[in-house]
Parts: C-alpha cells; sequence; structure tokens
C-alpha cells in the first residue's frame, strides 16, 4: 500500500517535472506570424514560437512599430508627436523633443563616425532632390530626368552632421542649419528593430524573427533547437537567394540598388545617394551585413554600399562580430572573412 502511494507520488513529480521543462526545448511550440503593411512604407512579417497565447507579444510589436513609424516620419506630421518632419520645419530654432527621438538622432551620429560619413541622416536637402525626380519619373515615366548638379552641389551645402545639435540637459535638438533636413531611410528601420527586439527581449521572449521590408532580426531559435534560416535575395533574380544564412541572435540587412530605383533613358538611379558624388552609389548590386545590433547592421549596409571595397573590408574586419557580403555589377561576390561561416549547410 505505502509502495503504491509512493509511485503514485514520483508519477504526480514527474509529470508535473515534464509540464515545466517542456516548453523551454519542446519542437512542438506553435508558429505564430503576423504580417503589417502600414509601417515605414514597407511589409514586416513577424514569426514567434510559443505554446501560449501570443497576443501581447503582438501588441508590442504593433505599438512600438507605430510609434517609431510615426517618430521617424518626415513627411507626415501626427497630432501630440513631435517626429522629424517636426525638426524639418523648424530648422535653425531648438525643439523640445521625447527621449526617444533624441535616442534616436545620437544614433544618428553614431552612425556617421561609424561609416565615415558615409550613412549621413543629415543628407536630407540632397536625397529630397533625388527623391522628388524619382516620384516624378514614376508618375510620368516619359519625362524622367534626374536633379540638376548645380542644385544638388546647393543642397551638399547643407548637409553637415555637426549641425545638428543635441541638448540632453533640456531635451531639445536644434538643426543649426536652417536649410538642413534630416532622412531616416537609411537607419530607421534597424533602429526600430533594435527597440522592439530589446524591449520583447525584456518581457522575457527570446524566440522570435522580425523581418521589417528585408532588415531581418533573428533572435534565439525557432523554438526548440531549429535554427531560424534566412535567405539573401538574389538582386539579379529577386525570386531567387543567393544563400541561405543560419541566423541566432544576429541581425541581417541588405541595401541594393535593385530594392528602389527608377530609369532615365538607359540608366537606373537607385536610391542610395554616395555623398562624395551626390549620385547613386554603383560599386554594387546589394551589400549584405550580418551583425549583433539590428541598428548598426542597418546603418552599415547603406554606409558600405557607398564605400569601395577595399574601405568596405577594412571597415567590416574592424568590427567585432560584423560580417559582409558584397554583389559586384557583374553578379560576382566577395566576402569578408567568417561571412561563409553562416552558410546553411
Ligand atoms: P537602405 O535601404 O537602408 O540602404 O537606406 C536607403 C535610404 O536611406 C534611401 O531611400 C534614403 O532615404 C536614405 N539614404 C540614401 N543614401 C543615404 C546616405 N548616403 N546616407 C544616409 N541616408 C541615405
Ligand atoms: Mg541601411
Amino acid at each position: 500500500m505505502k509502495k503504491n502511494r509512493l509511485i503514485r507520488i514520483l508519477c504526480v513529480l514527474l509529470s508535473a517535472l515534464i509540464t515545466i521543462t517542456a516548453p523551454s526545448c519542446a519542437p512542438s511550440r506553435k508558429k505564430h506570424q503576423e504580417t503589417y503593411f502600414t509601417f515605414f512604407d514597407t511589409v514586416t512579417t513577424v514569426s514567434f514560437y510559443s505554446d501560449g497565447n501570443a497576443d501581447a507579444f503582438f501588441d508590442t510589436v504593433r505599438n512600438l512599430l507605430e510609434q517609431y513609424h510615426r517618430l521617424l516620419d518626415i513627411y507626415n506630421s501626427y497630432e501630440g508627436t513631435v517626429n522629424l518632419k517636426t525638426l524639418n520645419d523648424n530648422a535653425g530654432k531648438a525643439v523640445t523633443v521625447s527621449a526617444e527621438l533624441l535616442d534616436f538622432i545620437s544614433f544618428g551620429k553614431e552612425a556617421y563616425r561609424l561609416t565615415g560619413g558615409y550613412t549621413n541622416i543629415a543628407l536630407g536637402s540632397v536625397l529630397s532632390l533625388w527623391h522628388t525626380c524619382r516620384t516624378e519619373a514614376l508618375e510620368d515615366p516619359d519625362n524622367a530626368a534626374i536633379p540638376d548638379p548645380v542644385m544638388l552641389e546647393e543642397a551638399s551645402k547643407h548637409t553637415d552632421i555637426s549641425d545638428i545639435i543635441i541638448d540632453d540637459g533640456a531635451s531639445s535638438v536644434r538643426l543649426a542649419d536652417p536649410l538642413m533636413s534630416l532622412d531616416a531611410g537609411a537607419v530607421g528601420k534597424g533602429y526600430a528593430a533594435k527597440i522592439i527586439c530589446e524591449r520583447l527581449n525584456d518581457e522575457g521572449y527570446t524566440d522570435f524573427l522580425l523581418n521589417i521590408g528585408g532588415n531581418v532580426s533573428a533572435c534565439g531559435s525557432k523554438g526548440g533547437n531549429e535554427i531560424w534560416k534566412v535567405g539573401v535575395e538574389n538582386p539579379q533574380d529577386t525570386s531567387a537567394s543567393l544563400c541561405t544564412l543560419s541566423l541566432t541572435d544576429l541581425s541581417l540587412v541588405t541595401s541594393g540598388s535593385y530594392q528602389r530605383y527608377y530609369t532615365v533613358g538607359d540608366t537606373d538611379y537607385n536610391h542610395i545617394i554616395d555623398p562624395d558624388t551626390l549620385m547613386p552609389a554603383s560599386f554594387y548590386l546589394s551589400v549584405s551585413v550580418l551583425c549583433p545590433a539590428p541598428a548598426m547592421a542597418d546603418a552599415l549596409s547603406t554606409g558600405l554600399f557607398c564605400m569601395d571595397i577595399e574601405s568596405g573590408k577594412e571597415l567590416v574586419a574592424s568590427l567585432e562580430g560584423t560580417e559582409a557580403m558584397w554583389v559586384l555589377p557583374d553578379g560576382s561576390t566577395v566576402y569578408s572573412d567568417g561571412f561563409q561561416s553562416h552558410i546553411a549547410k
């Protein structure tokens, strides 16, 4: 009788133990996925594995995407929100901003330092000339044109990053040059990914994949022991992958001339502007960056796209845990030393 009772108690204890340990290693965790079309002018897909309800997880993701989409918008104003458009509209004056916007602008300055000036959030005056021509060309392809070089040169005089004056104490930002403007396109999605990953980690979520328009952040695993696998788009055939990478706690960001461009005559003009020439950078078809920090990966992909291969390789080699793959105009690839070790077997 006593022996039976002991066996029963042991059985209860064992089943309790299985219930406690199973979620962390069971491959049977359920996949949850949501897709959003309204943020950052792109498609965002988020995948998440858990055995429980995913509503709170997706609430966090959606709210942060919305918050940063608004904060970094340069085209629209939102009631009650001081965003980049507010700063651009008030260039010359000090504007009180949220801690979130202040942090983003500080990161923009860091991105400039990191890339030797090739990723410059203060390039807005130049970028807007290209943006206008691109938009007009898409509406009326027969009259497509590129910006007037004299206007580009004039605009480039208003892109000095040191004219962004941050006052941490007053929580304000002043664009000291009244003709300058900010553009978050090169770093905004990666920065939002950084914020979202940090918040989700703080809330105890460890296994998810965030893809904001090709800015991919792979956290943890797919649940169980399965690693996230993500393809790198072939810039010459976007329906195919150049390679598939195994990612754990890594971000993969690609900047490519194929992602956004317009055509004048026989020439394609892409959306990434080389600050040296004020023209679309033409060293590569794409540059993909692997790096543990999502915002840095985004800043680097744009900056490397504007740098020659020697300078780019040197920069990547100097950064711990960072790798890159460059696709040259003839379709051939160049890798940093450790990139290929991430290619899935
Ligand atoms: P990405 O796709 O991350 O390389 O970012 C490209 C976007 O960043 C463009 O659409 C522009 O809005 C902006 N941009 C283009 N060239 C630069 C540059 N050299 N520095 C900073 N932002 C840029
Ligand atoms: Mg970028």
